[in-house]
């Protein structure tokens, strides 16, 4: 069995984090105390990679629970499905983060990073072939993301043949806290960047725009916006979870859709967008599902891809489908839109199929894409971040903690530079000349 083990940081990542485990314990068949009572043998065949099993015959997430703060995990653990946890792999602090990553990285996350450590290798020891860890956070605050990124690195250090996975979310001022959210976003990217092989970038400004513009909510919730990460997270992580060929494992997926290491962070989608407690009228067809799902306004990160190009693609659909038809509207896909697709990585576009759908819909499509139009995003956090740093607003919060300034200089060309290694893949037939440049986007990795 290929074992992934669950971290949850900080009060976003537990938020959807809980509800990622409420919507996989459901699929496989588990109650909330974790007793399976399901029908179908494939609920089973690969639950050991999200699910311990206990003497008493129940499985048990392999989650641990982090925040600097009890108020959230008491929310979780007092929440629906708060008892399939392991009471011993809540850690938390007292003191709170503040929306302060110094405090997450350097002070407050500093003093608990090692209790969460222990609990991490016990969950590691437990298991038979660890394939990786995946990490819940939000990169706007201060501990899910200066707290959650330390934890990156300590682990990446203990484990560093394991592959590395993180759901961040992206703030956004639609849906803002804090002024000084684009600091603690920036810093975090200089991490993901080192640290991680896949980060899903799961973007709060385009969870609000299809809450708002698609689903119709006037003022849309946090719970709104997680219902639509749960979605998301439920079908990316389908070809880990269920039997099948495609990406069964993490390190699979990494190798199909990353083609230079840095260029790692990718943009999910999903089809068909449903709100909250809402049920599909009709079910879609697979040409519908197809279309939408490669629709800018379907996708989780707000970019166009339209604007870039897709260096890789894998497609998961759920449901009883034709495969064949699935395979023509892909390629349908592909053929109409060659242009978007670079032509230097043949067959690009990877597709899983998977019969059991997700609750409450009788076909889904998933979304995942590696495109150079995520440097939009970036450019985003970019700029805000420059409109700060330019006066030195807000710095003595975090030199107060002990940082200097240079991290903060480094952590920002280092994001620019991703920036233009996108743009640069963007450009038709420029590979060559890009070759020629790579020493110089190296220099700048090693900041
Ligand atoms: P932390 O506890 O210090 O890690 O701070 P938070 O997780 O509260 O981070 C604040 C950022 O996360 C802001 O950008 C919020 O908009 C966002 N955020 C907080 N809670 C949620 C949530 O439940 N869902 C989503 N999508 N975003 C959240």
């Amino acid at each position: 069995m290929r074992e992934i083990v669950h971290l949850q940081v900080g009060q976003c990542g537990n938020q959807i984090g809980a509800k990622f485990w409420e919507v996989i314990s459901d699929e496989h068949g588990l109650d909330q105390t974790g007793a399976y009572h399901g029908d179908s043998d494939f609920q089973l065949q690969r639950i050991n990679v999200y699910y311990s099993e206990a003497s008493s015959g129940n499985y048990v997430p392999r989650a641990i629970m982090v925040d600097l703060e009890p108020g959230t995990l008491e929310s979780v653990r007092s929440g629906p499905f708060g008892q399939i946890f392991r009471p011993d792999n809540f850690v938390y602090g007292v003191s709170g983060a503040g929306n302060n990553w110094a405090k997450g990285h350097y002070t407050e996350g500093a003093e608990l990073v090692d209790s969460v450590l222990d609990v991490v290798r016990r969950e590691a020891e437990t298991c038979d072939c660890l394939q990786g860890f995946q990490l819940t956070h939000s990169l706007g605050g201060g501990t899910g993301s200066g707290m959650g990124t330390l934890l990156l690195s300590k682990i990446r250090e203990e484990y560093p043949d394991r592959i590395m996975c993180t759901y961040s979310i992206i703030p956004s001022q639609k849906v803002s806290d804090t002024v000084v959210e684009p600091y603690n976003t920036t810093l975090s990217v200089h991490q993901l960047l080192e640290n991680t092989d896949q980060t899903y970038c799961i973007d709060n400004e385009a969870l609000y725009d299809i809450c708002s513009r698609t689903l119709k909510l006037t003022t849309p919730t946090f719970g709104d916006l997680n219902h639509l990460i749960s979605l998301t997270m439920s079908g990316v992580t389908t070809s880990l979870r269920f039997p099948g060929q495609l990406n069964a494992d993490l390190r699979k997926l990494a190798v199909n859709m990353v083609p230079f290491p840095r260029l790692h962070f990718f943009m999910p989608g999903f089809a068909p967008l449903t709100s909250r407690g809402s049920q599909q009228y009709r079910a879609l067809t697979v040409p519908e599902l197809t279309q939408q799902m490669f629709d800018t306004k379907n996708m989780m990160a707000a970019c166009d891809p339209r604007h870039g190009r897709y260096l890789t693609v894998t497609t998961v659909f759920r449901g009883r489908m034709s495969m064949k038809e699935v395979d023509e509207q892909i390629l349908n896909i592909q053929n109409k839109n060659s242009s978007y697709f670079v032509e230097w990585i043949p067959n690009n576009v990877k597709t899983a199929v998977c019969d059991i759908p997700p609750k409450g819909l009788k076909m889904s499509a998933t979304f995942i894409g590696n495109t150079t139009a995520i440097h939009e995003l970036f450019k985003r956090v970019s700029e805000q971040f420059t409109a700060m740093f330019n006066r030195k607003s807000f710095l003595h919060w975090y030199t107060g903690e002990g940082m200097d300034e240079i991290e903060f200089t480094d952590a920002k060309s280092n994001m620019d530079g991703l920036v233009s290694e996108y743009q640069q893949y963007e450009e038709v037939n420029e590979f060559e000349y890009f070759n020629e440049e790579q020493g110089v986007e190296v220099d700048v990795d090693e900041n």
